[in-house]
C-alpha cells in the first residue's frame, strides 16, 4: 500500500495569503468602483535594468546561433557569472569567498529548502518569530517537526524578534539548537544586524558546532554605513554559515529566476561517530543530481548586473523603491505610529498598537489598502502590520493621502 508523506498534513494551510486574498476580493465584490492599493505584495514592480536586457537578448542570439549555442551548462553555474559574483559581492568588500564556492540556481527559495537534505532528520532547529514562512514549512515538510498547536510547531525553536530586542535575537534564545536561520535586512520586520550582533551568532555557532543558513536577499538595500552585506564579513563566518542570494528583490529577477548559495570551503557537519564531513562536496552532489542549471540566458542576464552600467541602474531602482519606502514611515510617524524598516529594506513593521487583522481590515474598508497583518508571519508578528515599497511612486502618494484620512 502506498503510504504518503504524513509531514505534509502537518502544514498550516496557507491561510494568510488565501485569507488576505479572499478579504480583498470580498471588499472589491461590494465596492466594485474602488481603486484598492496593494501595499502587501514582497514582488517587485519595476522593469529589469536596461543592461540585463541588453545581455538578454545577446543570450538569446547566441542560442539561435551554431557557433554560439550553449546546451546543458555547469550545474554550478557559468564561470563567467561565479567569478562576477565572487568579485564584486565578495571580494571587492574585502570578504573571503571564492567563485568556486558560489553555486548559481534559479533562487533562494528553492535553495533554502533543498540546503536541508544534507542534514540528519534529527537536527534541531531554530527560527525567528514573525518568519519567513519558507523556512518552517520546509522543515515540516521533511518531518523535523511535531504538529502544529496554536500557531507553533512542536520541535522548532521561535526565536522571539519584537521591539524588547530590536527585532534581533540573541544566540541565548538558540541554545541546544543545530541550525539557525537569520535574515537580515530581515523579511517581514525590515530590521537589520548590526556586525557585533552577527558576530555573536557566529561565535555561538562555532562554539556549539551548530550551522547558520544566512539568507541575505535584501543585502542590496542596506545603505547604513557598517551594516553587514554578508555574514562573511564576520570573524570565523566560513566555518560555520552558509548564506542565501538572490537576484530577485536585488535586480527585479522575481519573474527571470536567479540566485545563488555560498558554501566555503572546509565548512563541515558531523558524522554519528563524530567525524567531520565537508558540506561543498555534498552541495555539489546535490545539484549536479538534482538540478540542471540556471538557463544561459538567464546568468547572461545575471551577469550584467555586475557591469558598472549594471550595478548603477539597479542601485537606481533600488533607491527609487527606498523613496517610496522613506514617504510612508515619514507619514507613519507623523501619524503617531512606531516604525521598524525602511531606510536599509524595502518592508516597513508598523506597530498598530491593536489587533493586527482589525487593523488590515480597517485601512482595507476605509482607505481600499492592501498590508500584510503581521500575525500572518508568526506569534510574535501580532500587533503589526507589513508595508511593502514594491509599487509605483504614484501608488504610494495615493496611499499615503488615504492612510492620512483615515489614521489622522
Ligand atoms: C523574496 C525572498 C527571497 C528570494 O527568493 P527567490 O526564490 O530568489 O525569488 C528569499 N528570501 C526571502 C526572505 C525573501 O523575502
Amino acid at each position: 500500500m502506498l503510504h504518503v508523506n504524513e509531514s505534509y498534513g502537518k502544514i498550516q494551510a496557507s491561510y494568510l495569503f488565501t485569507e488576505i486574498a479572499h478579504r480583498v476580493a470580498a471588499h472589491q465584490a461590494a465596492n466594485p468602483s474602488a481603486k484598492i492599493i496593494r501595499l502587501g505584495i514582497g514582488d517587485v514592480t519595476e522593469p529589469l535594468a536596461p543592461a540585463v536586457v541588453e545581455a538578454m537578448h545577446k543570450a538569446v542570439d547566441d542560442e539561435a546561433s551554431r557557433e554560439n549555442f550553449h546546451g546543458y551548462g555547469p550545474e554550478q553555474g557559468y564561470a563567467f557569472l561565479r567569478e562576477a559574483a565572487a568579485k564584486v559581492d565578495f571580494q571587492d568588500r574585502g570578504i573571503d569567498i571564492a567563485a568556486d564556492e558560489i553555486f548559481i540556481s534559479d533562487g533562494a527559495k528553492c535553495d533554502c529548502g533543498n540546503i536541508q537534505e544534507l542534514f540528519a532528520g534529527d537536527v534541531r532547529i531554530a527560527v525567528g518569530d514573525p518568519v519567513y514562512p519558507v523556512y518552517v514549512d520546509t522543515n515540516v515538510m521533511a518531518g523535523r517537526t511535531g504538529v502544529n498547536e496554536g500557531g507553533r510547531y512542536g520541535g522548532l525553536t521561535y526565536l522571539v524578534c519584537d521591539a524588547s530586542n530590536g527585532f534581533v535575537p540573541s544566540p541565548d534564545s538558540a541554545r541546544g539548537c543545530d541550525i539557525v536561520y537569520l535574515c537580515y535586512p530581515n523579511n517581514p520586520t525590515g530590521a537589520v544586524a548590526t556586525k557585533a550582533q552577527l558576530q555573536q551568532w557566529v561565535d555561538w555557532a562555532n562554539a556549539n558546532k551548530a550551522l547558520i543558513l544566512f539568507d541575505a536577499a535584501y543585502e542590496a538595500f542596506i545603505r547604513t554605513p557598517g551594516i553587514p552585506h554578508s555574514i562573511y564579513e564576520c570573524d570565523g563566518a566560513r566555518k560555520c554559515a552558509i548564506e542565501f542570494r538572490s537576484y530577485s528583490k536585488t535586480a527585479g529577477f522575481t519573474g527571470v529566476r536567479c540566485g545563488y548559495t555560498v558554501v566555503p570551503k572546509g565548512l563541515v557537519a558531523y558524522a554519528a561517530d563524530g567525524r567531520a564531513v565537508e558540506l561543498r562536496p555534498m552541495w555539489t552532489r546535490r545539484q549536479t543530481t538534482k538540478f540542471n542549471g540556471a538557463s544561459y540566458i538567464t546568468q547572461r542576464g545575471a551577469a550584467a548586473i555586475y557591469t558598472p552600467e549594471g550595478q548603477s541602474q539597479c542601485k537606481a531602482t533600488i533607491d527609487f523603491y527606498l523613496e517610496n519606502g522613506r514617504l510612508m514611515k515619514e507619514a507613519l510617524q507623523a501619524l503617531g505610529y512606531t516604525v521598524t524598516g525602511g531606510g536599509d529594506s524595502p518592508y516597513l513593521w508598523v506597530n498598530v498598537k491593536g489587533d493586527s487583522w482589525e487593523f488590515f481590515d480597517k485601512l482595507l474598508k476605509e482607505a481600499n489598502v492592501v498590508t500584510t497583518p503581521g500575525a500572518g508571519f508568526g506569534k510574535a508578528g501580532e500587533g503589526y502590520i507589513r508595508i511593502s515599497s514594491f509599487n509605483s511612486r504614484e501608488n504610494v502618494l495615493e496611499a499615503i493621502e488615504r492612510l492620512r484620512k483615515v489614521l489622522g
